[in-house]
């Protein structure tokens, strides 16, 4: 027996996905070309599972504020912001956020992650509520673990049942923090804000909105679920990251809740770890400022989403509820995905494999994400693979497609 024995089972299941060259989870990409291009084992492959939803990675403004930065600032911060002060970029980055949602506050972590584990441990303490869609993010149930409130989960998507939740402990004394997602990250969901908002409104709960997979997405200026369901006065604290729609990695929440500021030296998640580097924050205000003001990459990402889940569900394939830049394809076992997957790779597409636990219908998904860089030609290639590879799996039947099989 060794200390990793526990882990021999999980283990078993990895070897089983296949050889490293082979295996969903341990892909590499030898070389990134662009956006929407790289290279996966010597061979030129389109990219469907980057979370890359504006196509901002290889934006030159933001490249160019970012090498600019580097020769500036330099590499790294080497610290926390409380231990060892913040730099000029990452509190102008905050006035950016705040300014750009409207909200008087805003704080910058070092992850989307970190900012959910800051976030839940630290609002909601003892004797508070933490009332979680069930299919919340990790980051979000890992946030629960580590602060000491009850958590109670509500039906994914169900607003009767968190009223019916959020009825059993009205008369509690405590605080209580409901928590849903602009886009759910597996089937690529929304949540039903406005109904959620009146009962947050009429039970007296605090409202914490994730819009990790939706800012830049929904919105008519891009700030997401909240914006376009209207109900952004209701929405106490939003949490994003820069790892999506920003191209870069890092996280945030707004809000404007009087105080706000004291969570920067009670957020464990915030203190006791190295700040941003001079690099992440500059390219992440370039996009941001990209973001908000070149709406025509919306737009695209709108119809790219609408071309590969329509090209997608006309084929017969199992996706998810409604048109977004997430769209999955369900798939009956594990074995069958990793195929599938393999022999997409192998035509030049890669997209990601998920595997349950962490999907929703207890199915494998091979889950894409689109991005407002992605030409229609591109679209119409992976729609083409999806087909070939799907029929000759026995997925889905040539006969019963509603559009010719395109060559
Ligand atoms: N929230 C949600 C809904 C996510 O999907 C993710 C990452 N996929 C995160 C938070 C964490 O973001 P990051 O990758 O920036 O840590």
């Amino acid at each position: 027996m060794s200390i990793l024995s526990k882990f021999d089972q999980l283990a078993r299941t990895a070897e089983r996905l296949g050889p490293a060259d082979a295996n969903p989870l341990r892909v590499t990409f030898d070389r990134i070309i662009s956006s929407t291009e790289g290279v996966v084992n010597g061979r030129n492959t389109m990219l469907f599972g980057t979370n890359n939803y504006l196509g901002l990675t290889f934006d030159p403004d933001a490249i160019e504020a970012s090498v600019s930065a580097v020769r500036r600032f330099g590499t790294g911060t080497t610290g926390s912001r409380v231990a060892n002060g913040s730099y000029s970029g990452h509190r102008d980055l905050e006035l950016d956020l705040a300014a750009f949602f409207g909200r008087k506050h805003g704080m910058v972590f070092s992850t989307g992650y970190q900012a959910n584990l800051s976030m839940l441990s630290t609002l909601a303490g003892h004797g508070d509520y933490l009332i979680l869609d069930s299919d919340s993010h990790a980051s979000i149930y890992d946030g629960a673990r580590l602060g000491h409130a009850e958590v109670i989960r509500f039906r994914h998507n169900d607003p009767a049942d968190l009223r019916k939740r959020l009825n059993r402990i009205k008369d509690a004394p405590g605080s209580k923090l409901v928590v849903v997602e602009g886009i759910y990250s597996m089937l690529g969901d929304s949540s039903p804000l406005a109904e959620i908002a009146a009962i947050k409104r009429e039970m007296g709960a605090y409202l914490l909105v994730d819009e990790a997979h939706s800012m830049g997405v929904l919105g008519a200026q891009g700030r997401g679920l909240a914006e376009q369901a209207g109900v952004e006065a209701d929405v106490d604290f939003i949490v994003g990251t820069f790892s999506k729609s920003l191209g870069s990695v890092g996280g945030f929440c707004v809000s404007d809740m009087d105080g706000f500021d004291i969570l920067r030296l009670a957020c464990r998640p915030y203190v006791f770890t190295a700040s941003l580097p001079p690099a992440v924050i500059a390219s992440t205000q370039q996009s941001l400022r990209r973001l908000r003001d070149d709406a025509s990459l919306r737009t695209r990402l709108r119809d790219n989403a609408n071309q590969l889940y329509d090209g997608l569900r006309a084929l017969g394939f199992h996706v998810g509820p409604q048109a977004s830049p997430i769209v999955s394809v369900e798939v009956d076992n594990a074995d069958l995905a990793v195929r599938f997957w393999n022999a997409l790779l192998q035509g030049g597409l890669y997209v990601n494999l998920a595997l349950p636990p962490a999907t929703p219908t207890s199915k494998p998904l091979l889950r894409t994400s689109i991005s407002a860089a992605h030409t229609p030609r591109q679209i119409d290639a992976a729609i083409s693979l999806f087909a070939q590879v799907g029929v000759e799996m026995g997925v889905v039947s040539a006969s019963q497609m509603r559009v010719p099989l395109v060559a």
